[in-house]
């Protein structure tokens, strides 16, 4: 069994510019693969695991969300550390487009998608890490028992900075940004 990290996508690998509806709002932080570098020495999987709702709402097609996602494997190929898998969620229960209108069942925090990740890619969930920018997310990597870390990129800082006093749950660790989370999952201090 395999180890993994599950990155969400916008605001944490990348700036949260809202609907990505062409390549050119996909903008990659500085330092994320760097951060990748460090998660791959330390023998974790990385798999990204993104809600897309906008494809049900017809605010882009999959040709767009292929080239953002294309250029993202290529970028991280290139820097050595290839990603494992890619998984989105294109559905929305009362959506215009009719075939992604959906009561699904890989919606984050619904966890579809963790399902399948250690299905197909054989992994230790328990031994496994989600790390997102919103507090769904660490909703969501609770309910199946990852670790879980918010950055302060993207919503993080405003959900963390306004929000917090309300959670029922908390991250088990929270990060500037990814390459802080790698630093503080891979090579904790003392
Ligand atoms: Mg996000
Ligand atoms: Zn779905």
């Amino acid at each position: 069994m395999e180890k993994a990290i599950f990155l969400d996508r916008d605001g944490t690998i990348n700036e949260e510019m809202g609907y990505i509806n062409h390549i050119s709002r996909f903008h990659i932080f500085p330092f994320t693969f760097e951060a990748l570098k460090v998660f791959k020495k330390c023998g974790y999987k990385l798999v990204v695991i993104t809600n897309q709702a906008g494809l049900a709402r017809g605010y882009f097609s999959e040709d767009v969300l292929r080239d953002v996602h294309g250029m993202l494997e290529k970028r991280a190929r290139d820097a050595g550390v290839p990603l494992d898998k890619i998984y989105f969620c294109p559905h929305l229960p009362g959506a215009p487009v009719k075939k992604y209108d959906r009561m699904c069942n890989c919606r984050k925090p619904k966890t579809g998608m963790l399902e399948q990740a250690r299905d197909e890619l054989n992994i230790d969930l328990s031994r496994s890490v989600m790390i997102g920018d919103r507090y769904k997310d660490v909703l969501f990597g609770k309910k199946m028992g990852l670790k879980t870390v918010m950055v302060l990129t993207g919503y993080g800082k405003g959900e963390y900075t306004y929000q917090k006093e309300q959670w029922k749950e908390k991250p088990d660790i929270v990060a500037d940004n990814l390459l802080d989370a790698a630093m503080k999952i891979c090579q904790p201090k003392g």
